[in-house]
């Protein structure tokens, strides 16, 4: 692919993640190539390129099974271009704001634009060097989190280097370099003008990159998770005995296993982790005596979705395992008489139930019921005719009634377990 634009006679390339990965000898995700041919040169070069994108237009070459992004050089958009003057007419209108169309400058210019100085090193496959404008060798042998230009204006022009920042972070094991990282304390509102659906994007590389905890942990820190997840931080803050921070270190703390271990995620299993404690507050603002613990599940699980959507999109492929796992909850409090045997079929079942360990180890009162159903998974048809009869935890009817006997903190730990 280098190869044949070199021998175009264009300049090519590697750029972005896959250098940086490579230089600190972890393995690349994928690679990203630079180059001077513009998007209608580089599609007469390769057959399987699809050109993508409507302001700045990128070509996508298919090798294979992989999708190579090829981009060409691009320029910094030259302050006061972008707002505030008449439309040329290499000019236009998009969100309402004046934007100038490709811009394409050469590689230098290209580098300067990167958000990272370790994200900025080019590398050219004519005689193998690195090309490096912005100091990222520097800062990639001493871990900085460096970025190029001025770190405030950086973030204003787009507000998501700030999770950046934080990603590359955690998972490079960097550090911010302190003029990146002060402004992260105070530009965090930046970020509540951007679309939901590119934060949640976004959302899904800081918690499904394989370091989830420790990109949480700093995302706290900095006061960005409040602008992502305002209804989970409001609940956070107000933690009693540690029961949410630990609820949601854990079920992050699960995907990073699973990661490690190559096992698949669902983003759902772990949204509804991160909304749980508000969901319990939810369904107590408004339960009535009438509703039963299905109907106040589903209506707490409405409310909390539209107000988390309007920061961070959440598609319905996500919100529906999401909302089936909330309303599983109590029925798996029910174990005895037919239900439980149809819960196991059921194919949200596996889901509800590690739902339920999380909330065991996070300590609410459920203990109990995670060992019946721990054990009723386990053993033969007779010996589970014999656990439905005897109902060792009581059905859920006992269980409100012996709720009721409880102080204030327990009981509500337990009406979420119904
Ligand atoms: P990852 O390993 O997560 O893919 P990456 O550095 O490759 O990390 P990408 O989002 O794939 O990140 O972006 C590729 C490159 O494009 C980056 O390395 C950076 O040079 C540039 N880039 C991406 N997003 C921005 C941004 N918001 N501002 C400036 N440059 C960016
Ligand atoms: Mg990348």
């Amino acid at each position: 692919m280098l190869y044949r634009l070199k021998e175009s006679g264009y300049q090519a390339y590697l750029v972005g993640g896959g250098v940086r990965d490579m230089l600190l000898g972890r393995e690349p995700k994928d690679f990203d190539v630079a180059t001077n041919a513009r998007p209608e040169e580089i599609k007469e070069l390769f057959r399987s390129c699809h050109l993508i994108g409507r302001r700045f237009r990128l070509a996508h070459v298919r090798f294979g099974r992989d999708i190579i992004e090829v981009a060409t050089f691009r320029a910094l958009p030259v302050p006061g271009e972008e707002e505030g003057e008449a439309p040329g007419e290499d000019l236009h209108i998009e969100n309402g704001r004046i934007m100038r169309d490709n811009i394409y400058g050469t590689v230098e210019e290209d580098a300067w634009r990167r958000d990272f100085t370790i994200n900025s090193l080019y590398y050219n496959i004519a005689d193998f060097s690195v090309v490096d404008y912005a100091g990222g060798l520097e800062d990639l042998q001493a871990g900085w989190i460096r970025l190029i230009g001025d770190p405030v204006q950086r973030y204003r022009e787009d507000p998501v280097r700030m999770l950046r920042a934080v990603r590359f972070a955690a998972k490079l094991g960097f550090r911010i370099h302190p003029g990146t990282e002060a402004p992260l304390f105070e530009l965090g509102y930046l970020l509540d003008d951007i679309p939901p659906a590119r934060l949640f994007e976004e959302v899904l590389k800081l918690f499904l990159g394989g370091c989830a905890v420790e990109t949480f942990e700093l995302l706290r820190h900095y006061r960005l998770f409040q602008h992502l997840f305002p209804l989970t931080e409001e609940d956070l803050a107000q933690e009693h005995e540690g029961f949410p921070v630990k609820l949601v270190v854990r079920a992050l703390a699960n995907t990073d296993e699973r990661i490690a271990a190559d096992k698949p995620v669902t983003p759902a299993f772990l949204f509804a982790a991160l909304l749980w404690g508000p969901m319990r507050r939810a369904i107590e603002e408004i339960r009535t005596e009438s509703m039963t613990d299905f109907e106040a599940i589903q209506e707490a699980g409405g409310i909390v979705i539209s107000r988390q959507a309007q920061r961070v999109a959440l598609p319905k492929r996500y919100t529906l395992p999401m909302r089936e796992i909330w309303a599983m909850q109590p029925r798996l409090t029910q174990i005895s008489g037919k239900r439980p045997l149809s819960l196991l079929g059921h194919p949200r079942f596996r889901a509800a139930y590690d739902f339920l360990l999380l909330r065991g180890e996070a300590g609410e009162d459920v203990q109990e019921l995670c060992e019946w159903w721990a054990a009723f998974q386990e053993v033969n048809a007779d010996q589970r005719q014999a656990m439905l009869r005897s109902g060792v935890a009581g059905t859920a009817k006992k269980r409100r009634r012996r709720r009721r006997k409880k102080p204030a903190g327990a009981a509500e730990a337990d009406m979420a377990a119904e």
